[in-house]
């Protein structure tokens, strides 16, 4: 029997104290012997960032953690005094960094909420804090009155970081994406037209002038009421007013019928045709060709060209879906965008059609148009707007789209082999068989089911996002029960958003509604049998 060791091996008198997290010694942290004594090292220690993947030493963080406090400090010590005098926290050994990290930033963890909000939200982070000056802007717009001088200020600098970062300008503000009329980007084009230097060809039609609609392809978006109320099979019900027109994809395969169609549009009153690059319903990727033959067509006819990017922004990997590279050729004239973006217009001046207009300059055209609508957008519509396009900047999201898409169908993949995984990137559309059985909040449609993650820090860690799914995740669902505080109210087995009751299941911390409970099917049964996350 080998013996058993009863205490540690004797060290070598002459060893320096060294910090367990970045292994550097206390002289190499400037940490003088007798403040060893006196607690300099360890309180280092709990606050220091480790090393980073090439081994290098990260140090202690240089900012305050909480957002909104804008104090810099040196020294572990300083930290420590400063959490428990202005935050009431106290540095132990239970409670180092990597706690006050999750207790601020909740963007570290992963997250099997896949709805987020619909789509709403690309982050954890608040917009708010994405500057300093941002936060502090929103703080002086909490009083509209004295605000309204600051408010034209605010809009030229979130045009312009826009503009920098999605290549559009934001011309006009919404409460929902389905808000935007025909008449609205009507007014728009007679408005370049009466502004442009040159006088231009092709003005639009008297019929697109008296009575302008927009045409769809189809599977689009599915919004309630309002001109974008097209796509979605469950809305017909719904719909008030004239069937719109809907256009089959196949259309723009054949370039001469697409060009017919176009035509006739135009002469019945139709100012631009809406589309997305990828298909709300079922998750289809537009071609190349296609998408090209629907630019070259809108061109030649007169037709203006919207590109609703909604949900396609930032999560297909690149700014708008519409600049994945192979789509690059052309430009559209307008995009919708929202959601984490609030809501609204944006023009490419540029791009189909918007070519011909010759404005000189454009913040001068801009003053003017602004000039028309009577209250721009609220501060705080544009403030979250403007911090979301500062943080998708400068921690570069469509990338993360990219990692965060390629981690979860990896996972994916391995867990149903075989599976039909649709969409672009971080817009993933799962079949609604599998997604019933995997155990994750997504966004329900009829056939297929879209998981928009975030596109957090937490969701880029492949072990994270692995151990969310599975019979071992138990223990990190619980934390995350725990640490986030909240659990979004979505069934986990239909992805519906029910008013009526739910059950909440301890084991994978899901709701599962009255629907879902009620069903002979066997996906209930799994969570009551203990046969979940399997
Ligand atoms: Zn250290
Ligand atoms: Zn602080
Ligand atoms: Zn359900
Ligand atoms: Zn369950």
């Amino acid at each position: 029997m080998p013996p058993i060791r009863t205490s540690k091996p004797p060290t070598e008198p002459a060893e320096e104290p060294t910090c367990r997290e970045c292994r550097q010694t206390a002289h190499v942290l400037g940490i003088k012997i007798d403040r060893v004594k006196k607690g300099d090292l360890v309180a280092h220690e709990r606050l220091c960032q480790g090393l980073d993947p090439t081994g290098k030493p990260l140090g202690l963080p240089t900012a305050c953690l909480a957002p909104g406090c804008e104090i810099t400090a040196d020294g572990a010590l300083a930290w420590v005094h400063h959490y428990r005098r202005v935050h009431t926290i106290s540095i132990s050994l239970e409670f180092t960094l990597k706690q006050l990290r999750l207790r601020y930033q909740k963007d570290l963890l992963p997250d099997f909420d896949m709805n987020a909000g619909w789509g709403s939200h690309l982050t954890k982070q608040s917009p708010f804090f994405a500057s300093l000056e941002i936060q502090k802007l929103h703080n002086e717009s909490s009083n509209p009155w004295s605000f309204t001088p600051k408010h034209k200020d605010v809009l030229q600098k979130f045009r312009s970081s826009f503009r920098e970062f999605f290549g559009a300008t934001p011309l006009s503000f919404h409460q929902h994406v389905s808000d935007i009329s025909p008449i609205l980007v009507a007014r728009v084009i007679t408005f370049l037209e009466e502004n442009s230097v040159e006088p231009v060809s092709g003005k639009i039609t008297a019929s697109q002038r008296k009575a302008p609609q927009f045409a769809a392809f189809e599977g689009q978006f599915g919004a309630y009421y309002g001109p974008l109320a097209h796509g979605g099979s469950n809305n017909e019900s719904h719909r008030i007013g004239p069937t719109p027109i809907i256009l089959s994809l196949d259309l723009a395969s054949n370039k001469e019928k697409l060009k017919t169609k176009f035509k006739s549009l135009v002469k019945a009153g139709y100012i631009a045709v809406i589309m997305e690059v990828v298909r709300q319903t079922d998750g289809h990727i537009l071609s190349q060709l296609q998408w090209e033959a629907i630019c070259q067509c809108c061109q030649s006819t007169g037709l203006y060209l919207i590109v609703d990017e909604s949900l396609t922004a930032i999560r297909c990997g690149a700014p708008f879906g519409h600049q994945l590279p192979q789509f690059c050729n052309y430009k559209p004239s307008f995009v919708f965008f929202g959601k984490a973006l609030s809501p609204g217009l944006g023009i490419f001046w540029d791009g189909v059609r918007i070519d011909r207009f010759e404005v000189g300059e454009r913040a001068d055209v801009l003053a003017l148009w602004d000039f028309l609508p009577s209250l721009v957008q609220e501060p705080a519509a544009t403030l979250r707007s403007w911090g979301t396009i500062v943080l998708a900047q400068r921690e570069d999201w469509p990338k993360r789209a990219k990692n965060v898409g390629r981690i979860l169908r990896d996972v994916l993949r391995e867990m149903y082999p075989g599976v039909d995984l649709r969409g672009e990137a971080a817009l993933i559309y799962i079949p609604t068989t599998v997604s019933r059985i995997a155990d994750v909040i997504g966004a329900a449609t009829p056939t297929y089911c879209r998981w928009m993650p975030y596109l957090d820090l937490g969701m880029m860690e492949e072990r994270q996002v692995r151990a969310m799914f599975g019979t071992q995740s138990h223990s990190l669902r619980q934390t995350l029960k725990v640490t986030l505080g909240r659990m979004n109210k979505f069934c986990i087995i239909c992805s519906e958003e029910a008013a009526d009751s739910f059950d909440f299941c301890e084991r994978c911390c899901g709701h599962i509604c009255s629907v879902c409970k009620g069903e002979d099917g066997s996906s209930f049964q799994r969570h009551s049998e203990g046969r979940y996350l399997a």
